[in-house]
């Protein structure tokens, strides 16, 4: 059997070429049939482009039906697709186009253009009309067999920042999104009448592989919006069944005076993960919709770990169980497992566990234990039940809006600013992000403004990452070992952005 995942997208789509697909925003809408096309036509330019099995393909693109086309085309000619967040600068894309050399580097019009050398991957653009990949894929021939991978065989790289500051390429494989998509269908009890409301990003696990796997999966037809914008959702949502989103998603829905109950007459589901979505918002959310979301836990280099369930009692602050096939424990520092009720490291076995951080050997061996549980860098506590909850993080991860950042990436930048003699990168609550990016300096002499951080950090780092606020201080907190104190320096700043216009 071929273990390759694209060969299950094209046996549904290959039954249903006539339903609707992707639904757009302007009434435009592509069915099964056209995206097999599109994805037929763009394999087909992939091989003529001398793509092999194995051979990466970093792709920087817009959310487009093509986008979409584009991933299952690298997955069915055996490529590895390498999805990058459109926010990155060129200074990031060298390294990411330095770290996966890729064969092919596909960028949307807009993004920057870097300079790969004659040694470099192709470079072609997708979202021009008549321009590059646009213009090859209509005249190209299609490529109709679905290369042959093992379920081991890589499918995907999606680079997650590390602490180290360095972006690391989580490995996953055909096994990886097969098994989890197939777990995400039936825990979820997805319906041959549902209708997916698609506002998320493809450069993330969310967007690329919870969502769009689901619904291509079950041929149900996806809004498919371009980017979240709430009024956008909002006018489409009462068309829709399951929404899946980040808590921003949320709190941005309830900030609006006029949403309500009317514009979830047809919902069946709300999903809601990525970062911790907060009783606060759970409750309100409830009481204005009378829906209860759905929250689960997942990461770039496990896709889905844990859901709370779909009939039974779904608990705020809890993120449920671990899916069929999944399992999860909690552990101290050395691997002792510990009993419910104790708080430690969460770790996770199973198929939707990667196969490890590309070109990190070391980093992936320190990562998991000897027998497989991967040691995620969550801190959790499991109730008697076997319910998880998140308490922390143990990397000091910062998520901004459903986005992820580390803080050494941007404290490493700051430092490098004059005037700076050290800064700490924290994230504190914020009432629309979830949390604030928040960067304390020491200054050398005068104090270091905003201003200066953001325009030291604007053609360096994406925007999401570049902090909301600046805080000077004589000296960082430090510990004994001389570790700066990031937990004191969160605690005293936590209210940085209690007068931000709550959102709920
Ligand atoms: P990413 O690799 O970008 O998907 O980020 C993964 C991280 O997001 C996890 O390690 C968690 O720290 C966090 N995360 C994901 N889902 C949740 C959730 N439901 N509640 C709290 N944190 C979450």
């Amino acid at each position: 059997m071929n273990g390759n995942f694209a060969a299950d997208l094209e046996a549904v789509f290959a039954v249903n070429r006539g339903k609707p697909a992707l639904r757009l925003v302007g009434g435009g809408v592509w069915t099964f049939g056209d995206l097999l096309d599109a994805v037929n036509r763009l394999a087909g330019v992939l091989v003529g482009l001398g793509t092999k099995p194995g051979d990466r393909l970093l792709a920087q693109v817009e959310k487009s039906p093509e986008a979409v086309a584009l991933y299952i085309a690298a997955l069915k000619v055996g490529a590895v697709y390498v999805p990058l967040n459109t926010a990155y600068t060129a200074a990031e894309l060298d390294y990411f186009i330095a770290d996966a050399a890729p064969r092919l580097f596909v960028r949307a019009p807009s993004t920057p253009c870097p300079d790969v050398g004659p040694s470099g991957p192709a470079v072609l653009t997708l979202g021009a009309e008549g321009q590059g990949l646009n213009a090859a894929m209509a005249g190209a021939a299609p490529f109709d067999p679905v290369v042959d991978r093992q379920a081991d065989d890589l499918a995907a790289l999606v680079y997650t920042s590390g602490t180290t500051g360095r972006a690391k390429g989580a490995m996953l494989t055909h096994r990886n999104i097969r098994s989890n998509a197939l777990a995400l269908r039936s825990c979820w009890g997805w319906r041959d009448d549902e209708v997916l409301l698609h506002a998320l990003p493809l450069f993330h696990v969310h967007g690329l592989f919870i969502a769009l796997h689901c619904t291509l999966l079950g041929a149900t037809p996806t809004i498919f919006l371009p980017r979240f914008d709430v009024e956008t959702v909002m006018r489409f949502l009462p068309e829709a069944t399951v929404m899946m989103g980040v808590p921003t998603f949320y709190s941005r829905l309830l900030s609006q005076p006029d949403f309500g109950p009317g514009h979830c007459a047809g919902m069946r589901l709300f999903i809601c993960g990525s970062a911790p979505l907060t009783e606060r918002v759970f409750q309100a959310w409830e009481t204005r919709t009378g829906h209860r979301i759905l929250e689960r836990y997942g990461m770039s280099e496990t896709i889905i770990n844990t859901s709370n369930p779909l009939t039974g009692k779904r608990v705020a602050g809890s993120v449920g169980f671990p899916l069929p096939g999944v399992e999860v424990r909690i552990a101290g520092k050395d691997g002792t497992v510990l009993p419910a009720g104790r708080v430690g490291g969460i770790e996770v076995r199973g198929d939707n566990v990667f196969r490890g951080y590309w070109r990190m050997p070391e980093k992936t061996a320190e990562e998991f234990r000897a027998d497989g549980f991967f040691i995620s860098g969550d801190l959790g506590v499991m109730d008697g039940e076997g319910r998880l909850s998140i308490v922390g993080r143990s990397k000091d991860l910062i998520i901004s809006g459903g986005y992820n950042v580390y803080p050494k990436e941007v404290e490493a930048l700051i430092d490098q600013l004059d005037g700076v003699a050290e800064s700490a990168v924290i994230g504190v609550p914020h009432p629309d992000f979830g949390e604030g990016v928040v960067a304390v300096v020491v200054p050398t002499s005068a104090p270091v403004t905003l201003e200066q951080v953001n325009v030291h950090l604007h053609d360096r780092l994406a925007r999401f990452k570049q902090p909301k606020q600046v805080v000077n201080l004589d000296a960082l907190p430090r510990n004994s070992m001389g570790k700066v104190r990031k937990n004191r320096l969160r605690e005293r700043f936590a209210d940085l952005f209690a007068q931000v216009t709550a959102s709920v």
